[in-house]
């Protein structure tokens, strides 16, 4: 069996993929384990499919996947994870933020004995002031909000044991926070540490509303506690009402009731409307993901499939 897999998801990548394949080669020639390259192009439009074609047909550890669509980095990430088979894969994005170099030090770690050795960057060079402030915001939010730690600035490159993938292939929800479900199998974990390099070319396909919608995926299929806080708002405003109202009858019992109080009508209505329709919010978030959940469609479909040699499945 292989030893070693390296799956890249990659869209829209034509520009930096050479050069990444160029860097990993040399990585992997240095490292002298038995090894794969697993390329899923995630329906890219640009030259993406025909860069990994021109690697196939130059590299015999290349192995490729073409999904029917774009799909989403973490279904592309799935793709691999379900057509490899090795004992140790190496998950890796093609931009060359995540530096290949890395990889013999995962494959140490790994030797050691861990299951999922992730790579934690030290510095996020070429990121705004603010992706730095919403992402650090982000994982303290998990951080409280989350029974499973999810570990701080760490992308989805790593390593997993066969152990690991065979734990990740049977979580097969449709909502996918990939780094969520890396922590949530669980086994022994362990960190690298590396700095971050900036893009090589291309922008980040993230902006900054699917950024926030990732956030919101990532809360949600991990915590429960949103749905709690609709329950502690509603009971505060029920005990607030509550006590409002003892207040205005034992009033209007001793002054009577002058036709007076519209500012705190009009306060009151739209404070319940709002939180009323923040906990619908809330509920309803739940309930978009019971849908797509319930529905049980595949998580992606596979156009073209080049798999070699010992890849298999
Ligand atoms: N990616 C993908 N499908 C997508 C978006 C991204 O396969 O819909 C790949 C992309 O080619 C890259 C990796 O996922 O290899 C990370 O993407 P990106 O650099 O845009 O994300 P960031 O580094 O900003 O997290
Ligand atoms: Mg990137």
């Amino acid at each position: 069996m292989t030893q070693l897999a390296v799956v890249v998801p990659a869209y829209n990548e034509a520009a930096v993929l050479a050069e990444f394949h160029r860097r990993l080669r040399a990585t992997l020639d240095a490292l002298g384990l038995p090894h794969r390259v697993l390329y899923v192009d995630d329906g890219s439009r640009d030259g993406t499919w025909s860069v990994i074609e021109s690697l196939l047909a130059g590299d015999a550890a290349v192995g490729a996947l073409r999904l029917s669509r774009n799909f989403g980095k973490e279904a592309a990430l799935t793709a691999g994870l379900d057509h490899c088979d090795a004992d140790a894969v190496v998950v890796i994005d093609a931009d060359l933020q995540d530096p290949p170099e890395l990889i013999p030090q995962l494959v140490a770690a790994w030797r050691e004995g861990y299951d999922v050795v992730y790579a934690t960057r030290d510095g996020r060079a070429g990121e705004s002031g603010l992706k730095r402030f919403t992402s650090a915001a982000f994982y303290r939010a998990m951080e409280r909000l989350s029974a499973t730690p999810i570990p701080r600035d760490t992308g989805d490159f790593r390593l997993l044991s066969r152990r690991a993938v065979l734990a990740l292939r049977q979580l097969r929800e449709r909502q996918r926070f990939m780094k969520g479900l890396f922590a949530w199998i669980g086994y022994r974990q362990t960190a690298v540490h590396f700095r971050r390099d900036a893009r090589a070319a291309g922008g980040s396909k993230w902006s900054y509303w699917k950024l926030s919608q990732l956030a919101i995926d990532g809360i949600t299929s991990f915590s429960a506690a949103p749905l709690r806080l609709a329950t502690w708002l509603g009971l505060a405003t029920a005990g607030l009402a509550f006590a409002y109202g003892i207040y205005v009858f034992i009033r209007a019992l001793i002054w009577g009731d002058p036709v007076r109080g519209y500012p705190t009508l009009m306060l009151v209505i739209l404070l319940l409307g709002g939180v009323q329709l923040l906990a619908l919010g809330v509920i309803g978030e739940y309930l978009g993901r019971l849908f797509t959940e319930a529905k049980q469609r595949p998580l992606y479909f596979v156009e073209d499939e080049r798999l070699r040699g010992e890849v298999d499945k």
